[in-house]
């Protein structure tokens, strides 16, 4: 049976170091702080709000909800946003995407400092992650899946990686990262031909689809580490995009869904908040 690579051990690991550099923030007078800009109430805003603030307050960051009416103007909300980026009291901005359509949603994120992107949203981020010049920060879920492999220690040295998914908040991020790490990269997506050969080729496999099973049973081989993204619901449960059951008997270890790469997001997201604070202190 494959290892459960579960987001608990490591959402602490990442909480216990945010904890040590709040601990020295605030021998500088400084609580780090969360602007959490919401358009509207849609209900996965309200989830993540929610997971977000409650993870905030258990570690030590400050949280300040800016919430909007769904008719407010693109003016507006870039006002909002202009005044977060000169508030020095907010170290980072959180900043709930996809906004309703009438919005440039381009005009929004490039409004905002990647200073203090730390849901990595901004072209700015991005491109920080594509040079690694350490501009912004890395998309959290991105970072969540990097966060996992690095604690239980899997090497993705000189590995073959297989990402399925390329959207910008997911699959091309972590892709950038495992390069990073010097693995050998391959993105899949909805025109890959033969995608269980290709997924079977990977000794690494970040699964970031949208849809429930895709990586099925034909997609595993022997010794592979999975980290799962997907969260889908099929008759009301929770479910990833890798057939878990079908790999459980294959591979050397995978992230459980849920219990895997969410439980790690919101951690990496209150650790970005902390290191946005170190940098704008010179810390
Ligand atoms: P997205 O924007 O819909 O992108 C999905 C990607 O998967 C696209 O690139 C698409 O290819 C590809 N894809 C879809 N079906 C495929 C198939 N049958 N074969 C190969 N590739 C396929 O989704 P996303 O925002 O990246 O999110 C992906 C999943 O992660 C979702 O389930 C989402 O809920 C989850 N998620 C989880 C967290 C977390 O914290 N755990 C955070 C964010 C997102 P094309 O480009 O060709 O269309």
């Amino acid at each position: 049976m494959a290892e459960e690579l579960k987001g608990a051990p490591v959402a602490k690991a990442i909480d216990e170091r945010s904890k040590a550099d709040i601990a020295l923030l605030a021998g500088k007078g400084m609580t780090p702080t969360l602007a959490l800009v919401r358009v509207g109430a849609r209900e996965d805003d309200l989830a993540y709000e929610n997971g977000a603030v409650k993870r905030c307050e258990r570690v030590g960051v400050a949280c300040k909800k800016v919430t909007l009416p769904e008719d407010i103007s693109q003016e507006a909300l870039l006002a909002q946003i202009d005044a977060l980026n000169r508030d020095d009291a907010v170290h980072g901005v959180l900043l709930f995407l996809p906004l309703p359509k009438r919005f440039d949603q381009n005009a929004v994120r490039a409004a905002l400092s990647p200073d203090k992107d730390v849901d990595g949203v901004t072209d700015g981020s991005l491109a920080g992650v594509f040079t690694g010049s350490g501009e912004g920060f890395a998309p959290c879920t991105a970072q969540a899946c990097i966060e996992i492999l690095d604690h239980y220690q899997i090497d993705c040295k000189g590995k073959r990686a297989v990402v399925v998914g390329r959207s910008l908040v997911v699959g091309k991020p972590v892709a950038m990262l495992l390069l990073a790490k010097n693995a050998t990269v391959t993105v899949c997506h909805t025109k890959t031909e033969n995608l269980p050969a290709v997924v079977r080729g990977g000794e690494i496999v970040i699964t970031a689809a949208g849809r429930a099973k895709v990586v099925g049973g034909e997609c595993f081989s022997a010794g592979q580490t999975v980290v799962d993204v997907g969260i889908n619901f099929v008759d009301g449960q929770m479910c990833g995009d890798a057939d878990f059951d079908a790999a459980s008997q294959t591979v050397a270890a995978i992230t459980p869904v849920p219990g895997g790469v969410g439980t790690v997001t919101t951690s990496v997201l209150v650790n970005h908040v902390v290191e946005a604070a170190k940098r704008q202190c010179g810390m």
